[in-house]
């Protein structure tokens, strides 16, 4: 495929299809040229602001009809190189469509429009007494993250986008409007539609319309902190932990280098060894039971004293740690860029999955940390690298490449969370086949006939 740069009169079309302003300007094009990730930032020709359906239905329509590329935009967070417009076109941005439509509480249920950010649906439904689980750290827009297929912390207890996307209002390649889905717990209709978009990356359809799954806030929330000898000790205590099926909310593990990290950053003096931050939610009496008996479990495994809060601010600061590692690793290699990897295995392979990484990554020079829902089996690796050295960014693909294959080979998956983009193109075809990634392109084809929508991502036209 070749770059497509649109004329003057292509510009003019566009703007007078869309309520928001259409930008050619460089630092709005800047803007939308990268996402999170190391790839190499390519500018869009056009950044194309939308406001409602029919405004991406008009769009879609004209890009469609003259071979414009559509990549959407919502926060720009993702990590593969996904907003990347490999081949130029427009950057379709969502972040204006921001109206939560309808909060249903009887129903446990809420319509927002794609470009709400997870954060600001948290704070207007906290009045209910209601959240929106799933939590990738990140302040993704809900969009964005139904398009990766996103999970996170909370994901061990609530799921993930794939379990929390009720139904859509999304627009094909041609500007043709669907509804997939309904707001029913049960549904049998069909193929399913919803789960076919949630997880496409743009490549089928823009979202533009997503009913969501709630969960009441639980009565109590208590947070704690187990140190571990060695990294394998702290992900043989959670694997056992899942395995008991002692109900955890939250489960994550962060390595010596990680801990080491948020000191730094967040002012911190966790002692630097291999961690596991755990949360519980429920009633006050069954958090103390749950706690208890994680607590009883870890002493198998070395695990230092419990350290345990059920103190809100202190809980608010220890997720928050959580959530900043990746800034913390980007803070403490001034002027550089993280790899962020992601594999997921399962539960029985995780010690030889981190283990088998940990002794690949130390094989080479590139400093890096490793952290992970470890109760989902799944686990990133913060590999660092400077931008302005694309051989090292080569030869760190290389690492994670041979990493991902190792995985595969283990019956893991290249992505748990993050999603294929551009990176992970190749490891797609190693885990499930030339067959199938055949039937990936003949979905797309038929939905998408032109390869307009998100060129160059999850397989190449
Ligand atoms: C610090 C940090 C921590 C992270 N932790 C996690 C984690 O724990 N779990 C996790 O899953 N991810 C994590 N991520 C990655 C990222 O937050 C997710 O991939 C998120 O879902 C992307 O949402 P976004 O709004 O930023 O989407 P963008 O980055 O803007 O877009 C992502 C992809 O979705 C497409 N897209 C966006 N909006 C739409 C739409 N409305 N319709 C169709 N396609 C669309 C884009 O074209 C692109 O392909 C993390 C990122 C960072 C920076």
């Amino acid at each position: 495929m070749k770059r497509v740069d649109l004329s003057a009169e292509q510009v003019r079309d566009l703007q007078g299809m869309v309520s928001g302003k259409v930008s050619t300007n460089e630092s709005v094009l800047d803007q939308h040229s990268h996402d999170e990730s190391a790839f190499p930032p390519v500018k869009p020709s056009a950044v194309v602001p939308v406001a409602s359906t029919l405004e991406v239905s008009r769009v879609l329509a004209y890009c469609n009809v003259h071979g414009i590329p559509v990549v959407a935009y919502g926060a720009g967070t993702s990590l593969e190189g996904h907003v990347v417009p490999l081949y130029g076109g427009i950057s379709l941005d969502l972040s204006g469509m921001n109206k939560i439509l309808e909060v249903s509480p009887d129903d446990l249920l809420v319509r927002v429009e794609a470009g709400v950010t997870r954060m600001a649906l948290n704070v207007k439904l906290a009045s209910d007494g209601l959240f929106f689980s799933v939590d990738p750290g990140a302040d993704a827009t809900l969009g964005g993250m139904a398009a990766t297929g996103a999970a996170g912390t909370t994901t061990v207890r609530y799921g993930s986008m794939r379990e929390n996307v009720m139904a859509l209002t999304a627009v094909l390649a041609d500007g043709t409007v669907i509804a997939t889905g309904r707001g029913t717990r049960k549904l049998s209709a069909g193929y399913d539609l919803t789960r076919l978009i949630v997880g496409s990356e743009g490549t089928l359809a823009i979202i533009t319309e997503l009913t969501l799954r709630l969960f009441g806030i639980p009565e109590k929330m208590a947070a704690a902190v187990v140190r571990f000898p060695t990294l394998n000790d702290g992900v043989a205590a959670a694997t056992a932990i899942v395995r008991s099926g002692i109900s955890i909310a939250r489960c994550e593990f962060l390595d010596a280098q990680c801990i080491r990290n948020l000191n730094a950053y967040d002012k911190m003096s966790m002692p630097e060894e291999p961690t596991l931050f755990f949360e519980f939610h429920g009633s006050p009496k069954g958090v103390i039971e749950d706690a208890n008996a994680v607590k009883e479990l870890i002493e198998d495994f070395n695990g230092s004293a419990f350290e345990w809060t059920s103190e809100e601010s202190e809980r608010r600061k220890l997720w928050q740690a959580r959530h900043n590692a990746h800034w913390a690793a980007v803070a403490a290699h001034p002027g550089m860029r993280t790899v962020s990897t992601d594999m997921a295995v399962p539960l029985s392979k995780l010690s030889a999955a981190v283990a088998m990484t940990q002794e690949t990554l130390a094989r080479h020079r590139f400093p890096f940390s490793i952290l992970g829902h470890v109760a989902d089996g799944n686990y990133h690796c913060q590999i660092i690298t400077d931008p302005a050295n694309p051989t090292e960014r080569d030869e760190i693909r290389e690492i994670v490449h041979a990493i991902t294959m190792e995985i595969i080979a283990m019956g893991g998956t290249c992505t748990g969370e993050h999603g294929i983009g551009a990176g992970k193109i190749e490891a797609l075809e190693a885990e499930i086949g030339t067959e199938g990634v055949a039937v990936m392109r003949a979905i797309k084809k038929s939905l998408d006939p032109h390869w307009i929508l998100n060129p160059g991502k999850i397989f190449l036209a």
